[in-house]
């Protein structure tokens, strides 16, 4: 038996593993599908607190595993296929062999869509990224491409013009999702130029290590082109990892981790911690705060029930 399993090894996972393990609550960390979280695919960090020359993301999260680790935390490979949070002790299923818990840190992220190409994949954080308050300053005076037609693709591309000679908003469809206002906002901002109808077929060059161009098509005409760009930013939308939570824990429509103020769930001893229950944010450094949030009202939640 368990006093704490934190689901997930990102910023929230590790943050609240150092707190909980420090606690003297020997935390046992499911790393799932992608150690390290999010940051693991990212190169330089510039915005987390602490690091004036920033940090590559895979280290920052690799200190922070160590750093919970050095106070007792364990971590174990593998991936959460299924719970029962029907009562305690919670249960939990790492792809096949159920584990028992007093308490619960949800912290499985939630994961940023792609376009699946498989030059895109090997150039993300080399010029590809899905997150504009992140990566844009990387862009300055440099030729930006957005992928999206609703309101996140909208807010990024008017973001992403402070730092780029041009945007170019691409949107598969002529008809936009986004709001109005955002979309009126993108259209009268001078920098931001609008490709509808257009998909993108490839990313290049993983030759060079770096994103140079890209390859468009128009969907009605079938007329494909290359465009040189230098960052190409994903805003399609992000997927939170609940599905193993279904009908149990609450979530939005969208799979989002309803919070009951704090770090609660609608089930006692249950803390979500990071993106799983942020959309706004989505940061490293909220996502950090965030476990240790979780981390802190586990601590009191066990010491309530005199464990
Ligand atoms: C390319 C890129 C660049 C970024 N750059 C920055 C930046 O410069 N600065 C910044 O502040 N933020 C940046 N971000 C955002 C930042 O990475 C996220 O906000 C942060 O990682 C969220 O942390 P998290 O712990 O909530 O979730 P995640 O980092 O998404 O971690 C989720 C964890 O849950 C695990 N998991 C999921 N499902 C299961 C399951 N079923 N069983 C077990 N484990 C599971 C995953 O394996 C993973 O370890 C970037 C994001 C991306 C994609």
């Amino acid at each position: 038996m368990r006093n704490v399993v934190i689901i997930g090894s990102g910023c929230a996972g590790n943050t609240a593993a150092i707190y909980t393990a420090r606690a003297n609550l020997k935390p046992l960390v499911i790393s799932g599908h992608e150690a390290g979280g999010q940051l693991s695919l990212t190169t330089l960090v510039e915005n987390f607190p602490g690091f004036p020359e920033g940090i590559n993301g895979p280290e920052l999260v690799e200190n922070m595993r160590k750093q919970a680790q050095n106070f007792g935390a364990e971590y174990l490979a593998g991936n959460v296929v299924d719970t029962d949070l029907s009562g305690r002790p919670f249960r939990i299923n790492i792809e096949g062999e159920w584990i028992e818990t007093r308490t619960l840190i949800v912290a499985s992220g939630a994961s940023a869509r792609w376009l699946g190409l498989e030059n895109e994949q090997k150039l993300i954080g080399h010029g590809v990224s899905s997150c504009a308050t992140c990566d844009g300053f990387f862009y300055r005076g440099r030729k930006i491409m957005v992928i999206g037609g609703g309101d996140s693709a909208m807010e990024e591309a008017n973001f992403l013009s402070r730092f780029g000679s041009e945007v170019t908003l691409v949107h598969c469809r002529e008809e936009f999702r986004a709001s109005k206002i955002m979309l009126d906002r993108a259209r009268a901002n001078p920098k931001i130029k609008f490709l509808t109808n257009t998909m993108v077929d490839d990313v290049y060059d993983v030759s060079k290590g770096v994103v140079t161009g890209v390859r468009l098509r128009n969907v009605k005409t079938n007329a494909a082109w290359d465009q040189e760009v230098d960052g190409f930013f994903l805003a399609i939308g992000h997927v939170p990892n609940t599905k193993v939570f279904k009908g149990q824990i609450e979530t939005d429509a969208d799979g989002y981790i309803i919070s009951k103020g704090g770090a609660r769930t609608n089930i006692q001893g249950v803390f979500h911690a990071g993106d799983v229950q942020d959309r706004v944010y989505r940061q490293a450094i909220t996502a950090s705060g965030a476990g240790c949030m979780a981390a802190i009202e586990v601590e009191r939640f066990l010491e309530a029930e005199g464990h």
